[in-house]
């Protein structure tokens, strides 16, 4: 008995042995000049997942909260007004880290399973002038997801900076940075990126860069502060040795094999597989009679499921059941309903394969607890959607 366990949360994820392996490797100097390649690589290969080859890429050691806190402590100055667009947990922090920073700010949240309406977003910023507007791409407390397209389009429009926290959608979600002129998309390794916990990373587009050149008062995060940092990306891209803080090295390296991996298959089929699977595994899920938790199709995540337990089942219970099978998901997150649903990550390299172990372990559980349902029905349903036609 292996005893292996499948880790289905949103993030961290299982990561390619490739990755691991890369990380492993004994740590060099930060100035070395393999290192220097290695950074400047990231750095490069990062615009072509972001698919922002205009924009100024950011690798920083912290988590995907960092990289929000990058963003707003870089682009807001006190008094700014910032446009919170929320559809769960996530959104709610950039509130936090905005009044932080001194900013006033307005948010408008979607109802529990939906999204904000495009046309309250845009009433909003006709009232009022907005220095910048954040986006949860996929909100991991929901697994809802907002289309960023038309929300950047009015953010042009009202000629207000927007800020896009792709920290469950980068890497796996459709992201067209400078095509569809978001000034910051932001995530954090442990996710469709695929490496282990630890970096923050962000890319800011040309006009997210002048306005921050043209602050009239000083950053109010030493650590974050741009002045500090790009300094630094600017040396690792032009391959010369500099220092600001010590990168985490390892972590970096494994990033350069990620980003790879990523770039190899192509951020076109890529996001494709995760549409294909996630699409598959929501129908798989629906016919087990579970509810997901977003209320369409169109707004459900490709990079996480978040389902509600069944009425009379009890949800620590379910929990334990899989865990005990050796496959790890995620509880709730959301404050409001914590108790009563639960959410399955896959992203990055998941596999079919990984899902219908998902689907089989949670199967039993449900049975075991004596839920109304058809054996093998979910597996049955998740191959026959694999097996449709594109
Ligand atoms: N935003 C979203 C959408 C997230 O899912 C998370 C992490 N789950 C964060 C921000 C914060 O990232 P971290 O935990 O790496 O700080």
């Amino acid at each position: 008995m292996k005893g292996r366990k499948l880790l289905m949360i949103p993030g961290p994820i299982e990561f390619e042995p490739e990755v691991l392996q890369a990380m492993g490797m004994a740590t060099t100097s930060h100035v070395a000049p393999d290192f220097i390649e290695v950074f400047g690589n990231s750095l490069e290969l990062m615009r072509e997942v972001w698919k922002s080859p205009m924009g100024q890429p950011f690798i920083v050691a912290g988590t995907g909260t960092l990289a929000m806190d990058m963003a707003i402590s870089n682009l807001i100055e006190h008094g700014d007004r910032v446009l919170i667009i929320s559809s769960g947990y996530f959104g709610k922090r950039f509130e936090d880290i905005s009044k932080r920073y001194g900013a006033n700010t307005t948010i408008l949240e979607a109802p529990l399973g939906e999204v904000v309406s495009l046309d309250s977003i845009e009433k909003e910023l006709k009232t009022n002038q907005y220095k910048a507007l954040t986006i949860t791409h996929v909100d991991t407390s929901t697994g809802i997801l907002v289309n960023p397209k038309p929300i950047a389009d009015l953010a042009k429009k009202y000629n207000t900076l927007s800020v896009l926290d792709g920290v469950c959608s980068v890497a796996g979600e459709e992201i067209n940075q400078d095509e569809w002129g978001i000034d910051v998309v932001l995530t954090g390794s442990q996710k469709a990126i695929g490496v282990p916990p630890g970096l923050a990373l962000l890319i800011a587009s040309q006009k997210a860069m002048e306005v921050w050149e043209n602050r009239k008062t000083p950053v109010c995060n030493y650590y974050a502060d741009w002045n500090n940092w790009l300094p630094i990306m600017n040396a690792y891209e032009e391959r010369r040795p500099s220092y600001f803080g010590t990168p985490a090295v390892n972590l970096i390296v494994a990033l350069e094999s990620s980003l790879k991996i990523i770039c190899k298959e192509g951020m076109d089929k890529r996001v494709k597989r995760h549409r294909g699977l996630a699409m598959a595994f929501r129908t798989a899920i629906a016919s087990l009679n579970l509810k997901l938790l977003p209320k369409t199709n169109e707004i459900a995540a490709n990079t996480l499921t978040a389902v509600y337990y069944p009425k009379g089942i009890d949800g620590t219970a379910l929990l334990s059941k899989i865990a005990n099978d050796n496959v790890i998901v995620a509880g709730g997150l959301l404050a409001e309903i914590k108790t009563s649903y639960f959410r399955i990550g896959h992203m990055g390299s998941v596999s079919s394969n990984d899902l219908i172990s998902v689907l089989a372990v949670l199967e039993r559980a449900l049975l075991d607890l004596g839920h109304q349902m058809i054996a093998g029905k979910s597996l049955q349903t998740f191959q026959n959607e694999l097996l449709k036609p594109d």
